[in-house]
């Protein structure tokens, strides 16, 4: 049976850098869920489908014509044959995302395409419902978070970094809505599996998380 990590948690916990330091380290495949999402309502967008016509949406999201290739050690993201790049990891993009994940036909109808990912030596599955709808047999859970002031905080620093002016105070602000709309939707909302380990990130710097995920599969 093909091992899996899911490390599920809010949004800005650092799950998308530690998934992918881990799945390096361990040299497995690495799932980044929350980009089926949003790629999902960027196709929308493209084709002029609102993001409240769910069955429009389950189709796209079915359709959905993606590709992760690694070339020369970048990964790059295809939509439809196009460099999506940056593009899906706007505030908006994000905020897209969370508005279409809220759809039950939408999130069914990208079930399959994830499982798909679990090949051999082993997968690292990044997102809000991975241990507890998408993969409940994986035998190490983790839910990552940081209190949404550090989780606010390390975007500002992000967005700074990216040549990107954002107030802080939005930013909470932003980061606080998506938490709601995350933890109340009816559909697999966010939540830690019933044998989830959570884990804290608020005072630890990224490699001390990396480190202890590792002892914790060695174990
Ligand atoms: O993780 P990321 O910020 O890229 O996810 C974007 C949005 O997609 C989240 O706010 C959430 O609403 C949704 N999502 C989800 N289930 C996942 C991954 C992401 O509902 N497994």
């Amino acid at each position: 049976k093909v091992p899996v990590l899911t490390i599920d948690g809010p949004g800005g916990a650092g799950k998308g850098t530690i998934s992918s330091l881990v799945a390096e380290r361990l040299g497995w495949h690495l799932l980044d869920s929350g980009a089926l999402y949003r790629l999902t309502a960027q196709a929308a967008v493209k084709h002029g489908v609102a993001l409240d016509d769910e069955p429009a949406l389950a189709t796209i999201a079915a359709e959905l014509d993606v590709a992760f290739p690694v070339e020369e050690g970048q990964p790059r993201t295809l939509l439809e044959g196009e460099e999506v790049g940056q593009t899906i990891r706007t505030e908006q993009a994000g905020e897209r995302a969370s508005q279409v994940a809220a759809l039950p036909l939408v999130r069914a109808a990208l079930l399959q395409r994830q499982r798909d990912f679990c090949q051999t030596p082993g997968l690292v599955a990044d997102g809000r419902d991975m241990g507890t709808v998408v993969f409940p047999d994986a035998p190490l859970k983790i839910f990552l978070t940081a209190s949404a002031e550090e989780r606010a905080r390390r975007r500002h620093l992000q967005l700074q970094e990216a040549g990107v002016g954002a107030s802080l105070s939005s930013l909470l602000k932003e980061i606080q809505a998506r938490d709601a709309r995350d933890t109340q939707r009816s559909v697999a909302p966010l939540k830690p599996a019933d044998d989830a380990i959570t884990l804290d990130t608020t005072r630890l710097s990224i490699p001390e998380v990396v480190d202890q995920l590792t002892e914790l599969l060695a174990q």
